[in-house]
């Protein structure tokens, strides 16, 4: 570390991960009188990354996110020091009604428990077998295990098929066969080891929360709100972008981050930049290449973590003379259905304003784990496809009127068994080389929440580090 106060810092990728670590190192140095060159170079022409907002014609389009859970308090914590918390938008109450296409037909998702038992969603042993989950002994050994096994273990293969399967695609856009509990959903497993089960757990839950006056519940998410902003998710990258304007440096494509006489040196081309502090916010894949030289071992472990291709369909028609009131959420759809879509979000009825007045917009997720080869799809059968399958699902016969598509050719981090292994080399590798850090949504949470929280866990660490150099 340089043993003046001019620390430097060089951020690699502008996404929401390096844009958030960017602004909270900042926000510590001048509160604390550090004087820190900072620079966040990213390839791309433009920040944000995936979060980014497209508003055109009155319908506004999300490239990625469209929302964040209000479980996470660190992103709250962002949002205040942001001064955004004005333009916070709930999700609308309605959209606590999700759907599934089922045996063909749109059915309504049952939530709580009683609606489920006497929903024909699934056949009534597959109800009962859930039931028995408070009977399932809990695991005893601690390896790692796939999501598609631990739900057929506690809640039976009906549960696993028709329900599970569909959540996690529309989420993660993964396979519950190949994701690991542990890394996608660590909650599930503290729950089985510390309550002995699933609903062994939400009881303990709910008693707490009645004991402490708090809630356990909203729409949007089993235990949470989704929020946005007034004008989409844009708007937190690029307020962040603005705050941090003169040190983001667009067009700069990091080829490499090499160690010199015990600094960082990391290379765009032929230009280099010597660094006491390297963030490395990009995809794992591109951190890979960068950190050949470093650590040949935790380039291979990190490049082997799979980020599936996902493309977004944003179609808008007018409500007037449609066969389809979008009344909800959204659906999901199983793959067993045979459909290639994975589930369509209705954007403003979860968001009203994200269509014009009298019109409305559907947000449709293809690709995925399940389905790699959708990235040899042209724009136009990605639209004619998304088209066939709103008839299909949704009874729309009629032909949208705005079309808009969102390609992420590597779109969303797959953290299949193994993962949490990769993850621990690259944080071996954070140990023995003290400002090196890997962050984002590769690595320990692959939502907007999960790239803040650990942008916090970035800034924390920081603070120690800088502290030590005094
Ligand atoms: C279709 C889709 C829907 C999603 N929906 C949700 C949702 O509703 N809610 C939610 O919480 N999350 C959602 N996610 C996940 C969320 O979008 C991501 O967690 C988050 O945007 C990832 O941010 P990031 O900064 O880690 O990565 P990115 O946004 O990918 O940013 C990484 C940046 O690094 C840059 N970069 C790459 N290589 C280099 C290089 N060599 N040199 C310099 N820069 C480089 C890239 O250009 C990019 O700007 C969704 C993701 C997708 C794709």
């Amino acid at each position: 570390m340089t043993d003046n106060n001019q620390k430097r810092i060089v951020i690699i990728g502008a996404g929401i991960a390096g844009l958030s670590t960017a602004f909270l190192l900042r926000d510590f140095g001048r509160k604390n009188g550090f004087q820190f060159d900072l620079k966040i170079l990213e390839s791309a022409q433009r920040h944000g990354g995936a979060t980014r907002t497209d508003i055109s014609e009155g319908y506004l389009c999300e490239w990625g996110p469209n929302g964040f859970l209000d479980n996470e308090p660190t992103t709250f914590d962002l949002v205040k020091k942001l001064e955004l918390d004005s333009e916070l938008v709930k999700a609308n109450e309605n959209s606590n009604k999700r759907y599934i296409f089922h045996g063909g037909a749109l059915r309504k998702l049952p939530i709580a428990p009683p609606a489920f038992l006497v929903s024909d969603i699934l056949p009534l042993p597959s109800r009962l077998r859930v039931l028995m989950e408070f009977f399932i002994a809990k695991k005893t050994k601690n390896s790692d295990e796939t999501v598609d096994s631990f739900a057929r273990r506690r809640l039976g293969d009906g549960f696993a098929k028709y329900l599970l399967d569909p959540m996690v695609s529309g989420i993660f856009a993964g396979n519950t066969k190949e994701l690991s509990l542990k890394s996608v959903f660590p909650k599930m497993v503290e729950m089985e080891r510390e309550h002995g089960g699933l609903f062994k757990a939400m009881i303990a839950k709910k008693a707490a929360a009645k004991k402490y006056n708090t809630t356990s519940g909203g729409p949007s998410g089993p235990n949470a709100i989704l929020h946005t902003f007034k004008t989409g998710m844009g708007h937190l990258t690029d307020t962040l972008a603005d705050s941090l304007s003169g040190s983001i440096k667009l067009n700069q494509p990091v080829t490499s981050v090499n160690r010199e006489n015990g600094k960082f040196r990391v290379f765009v081309e032929k230009r280099s930049f010597e660094a006491d502090f390297v963030i490395l916010a990009c995809p794992s894949f591109a951190a890979a290449d960068m950190i050949k030289d470093i650590s040949n071992p935790v380039s291979d472990a990190i490049r082997g973590i799979y980020h599936a291709p996902v493309d977004v369909v944003c179609h808008g028609h007018h409500s007037s003379g449609s066969e389809f009131d979008p009344n909800g959420f959204g659906v999901l759809i199983p793959r067993s259905e045979g459909i290639r879509s994975l589930g369509t979000l209705w954007s403003n009825s979860i968001f009203p304003g994200q269509a014009p007045n009298g019109d409305f917009l559907l947000r449709t997720i293809i690709g995925g784990a399940h389905d790699p080869q959708i990235v040899e799809l042209n724009e136009d059968l990605l639209h004619r496809t998304a088209a066939q399958d709103h008839k299909l699902v949704m009874g729309i016969q009629s032909e949208a009127i705005f079309k808009q598509v969102f390609r992420h050719k590597k779109g969303i981090a797959q953290y299949n068994i193994g993962h949490s292994i990769k993850v621990a080399a690259s944080e071996q590798l954070e140990k023995d080389l003290p400002g090196l850090y890997f962050t984002g949504a590769s690595y320990r949470g692959v939502s907007v929440n999960g790239c803040i929280k650990d942008a916090f866990r970035i800034a924390n660490d920081f603070k120690k580090l800088v502290g030590k150099c005094q």
